[in-house]
């Protein structure tokens, strides 16, 4: 069971397996020397914070810090700036390759919904090219009566044409309510949950645990996403089996973000820092979907990061011990899985000799074809 994981079972063509029959274009890609590989999907994004790392500081370095700086900017940016640097992300990803990104998007009520209108815009701009899907980060708190104007954004998001419930538990003063409030809604509008959940090296905070529960005894059927999971790789190994087990049997996928929780988790721990992934190993043999993404692009949260599957795949075979082609199906299949996204007919054509090859390297000689025609 060592390692197995999602790998593999998702039936989608894999590495040098994709058939070229009746598709010329491929055809002469292939016989161009080009590697052609199931095109990857960016599960986790945040494109209406990208590219501000030069205009937003976080001293501290941390996530508090990077919340800190990014609030204090958030409500000075326009709906002209919201849309240009996110659709320069979004390029940045599809000529690496993504066909399909999940973005999250802040609601707050200082920001109002500038920024969802915003990234609706660029979805639209961008169909037949990159599928967007949109995730309400709701902001906090997020239940109760306290969260009223939060979750009343949250609705009006929904309204606009979001697609996915987010938010943030781990930092609700009630971590619980605001899971299962969250669950309720996305219930209500039949849409996703897509949770940053355990963000965090404390092991005390096991809101993973909380929501498979609560996705297991509500019947949940829309999808359920859990983001960084970080605290579980800090739990004893018996513990990390049990909630992977609920996990897997839930149904809930698991997106590890090595680039951010690299970044963000362990600042001024001098001995012994830990590398701040989720549990993999328990994951893994439980059986439960577990995806790879990057999270953060050169913004407060993450100052640096190209918008590339391959700097993903890189880190999960450094950091997360993934063999290259466990890696890669982190960063293609598991993470169209993890989206609610049937297996791709797209491709990434890229000039390399083998799929290790192309996530040491990461050439940037790379051509994506949709149906059969070049997009990049
Ligand atoms: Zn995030």
């Amino acid at each position: 069971m060592e390692g197995a994981g999602a790998i593999g079972q998702f039936g989608e063509a894999r590495a040098g397996e994709i058939d070229t029959t009746n598709q010329p274009l491929l055809e002469q890609l292939r016989s161009e020397g080009y590697l052609l590989l199931p095109a990857p999907a960016e599960p986790h994004a945040h494109l209406d914070k990208a590219l501000t790392a030069d205009l937003v500081a976080n001293p501290s370095g941390d996530l508090l810090g990077a919340i800190r700086g990014w609030v204090a900017h958030r409500s000075t940016i326009s709906k002209e700036d919201f849309i240009e640097r996110a659709e320069r992300a979004a390029l940045m990803g599809l000529a690496n390759g993504f066909t399909a990104i999940r973005t999250h998007v802040d609601l707050a009520t200082d920001a109002g919904t500038t920024g969802v209108e915003a990234l609706l815009e660029v979805k639209a701009r961008l169909a037949g090219r990159v599928d967007l899907q949109l995730v309400a980060l709701t902001g906090r708190p997020a239940s109760g009566a306290a969260g009223a104007d939060n979750l009343a954004l949250l609705r009006e998001a929904l309204d606009m044409g979001v697609d996915v419930v987010g938010g943030c538990p781990h930092l609700d003063e009630d971590p619980e309510a605001c899971t299962h409030t969250a669950l309720e809604i996305a219930a209500e509008f039949e849409k996703p949950i897509d949770l940053h959940t355990d963000e965090t090296l404390d092991p005390t905070h096991l809101e993973l645990e909380l929501l498979a529960d609560a996705v297991a005894s509500s019947g949940f059927m829309f999808g359920a996403t859990a983001s960084h999971c970080v605290s579980l790789g800090m739990q004893t190994e018996s513990v990390q089996r049990r909630v992977a087990e609920k996990v897997a049997a839930a149904g809930v996928s698991v997106v590890a973000l090595p680039q951010t929780n690299l970044f963000l988790q362990a600042r001024g721990q001098r001995v012994a820092p830990p590398r701040g992934l989720t549990a993999l190993a328990a994951l893994g043999e439980a059986g439960a979907n577990v995806c790879a993404g990057a999270d953060n692009l050169q913004d407060p949260f993450c100052t640096v990061g190209r918008a590339d599957p391959m700097e993903t795949a890189a880190l999960m075979v450094m950091a997360g011990h993934d063999r290259p082609e466990q890696a890669y199906e982190r960063v293609s299949a598991a993470s169209r899985k993890a989206m609610g996204l049937p297996p791709t007919t797209d491709v990434l054509a890229i000039r390399a000799a083998t799929l290790r090859e192309a996530i040491a390297s990461a050439p940037a000689d790379r051509v994506v074809v949709r149906d059969g025609q070049r997009v990049t």
